[in-house]
């Protein structure tokens, strides 16, 4: 059995389509929901772990979410936190469902834990100014 955990990013245009039902139906995929959530932008995201008999078939499950226009990462892409530009609004402690975002008191600063972070990508839509971001671990790049 092949299983890898995926970040998936829903646009509001597709957030209320049954696609990950069809990762079942269409290529026979199993899937177990870690974390979802709607933001207020209308916004899905879904942390999930997919299941196949083989590579194969979980590439082609992935590559229709692509096709629909879903956002697909992995863990094997970090969440940063751009000192420079956070003003310690606590915005992002509010959605962040692993408490990696976090107000240390009495300072009232945020600070950010890597080790806990899930990479659901949360912060970076809810931050008013853009601190939070992605890149991936292979190459640096910002994606
Ligand atoms: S939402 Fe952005 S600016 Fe506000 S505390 Fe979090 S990272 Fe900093
Ligand atoms: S991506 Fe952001 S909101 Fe999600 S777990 Fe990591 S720090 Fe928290």
């Amino acid at each position: 059995m092949y299983a890898k955990i995926v970040i998936l990013k829903f646009p509001p245009e597709v957030a209320q389509k049954a696609l990950v039902c069809q990762l079942v139906k269409k290529f026979d995929l199993l899937f177990n929901i870690l974390n979802a959530k709607i933001s207020s932008r209308k916004e899905g995201f879904m942390v999930m772990e997919i299941s196949s008999t083989s590579r194969a078939g979980f590439k082609k499950g992935i590559a229709f979410l692509k096709e629909q226009g879903v956002r697909v990462s992995s863990p094997e892409h970090q969440i940063f936190k751009d000192e420079e530009i956070c003003t310690h609004c606590g915005a992002c402690t509010a959605v962040c469902p692993t408490r990696a975002l976090y107000i240390q008191r009495p300072g009232m600063e945020v600070l950010f834990d890597k080790e806990k972070c899930s990479v659901c990508e949360l912060c970076i839509v809810t931050c008013p100014t853009r601190a939070m971001g992605l890149f991936t671990k292979k190459t640096n790049a910002l994606v």
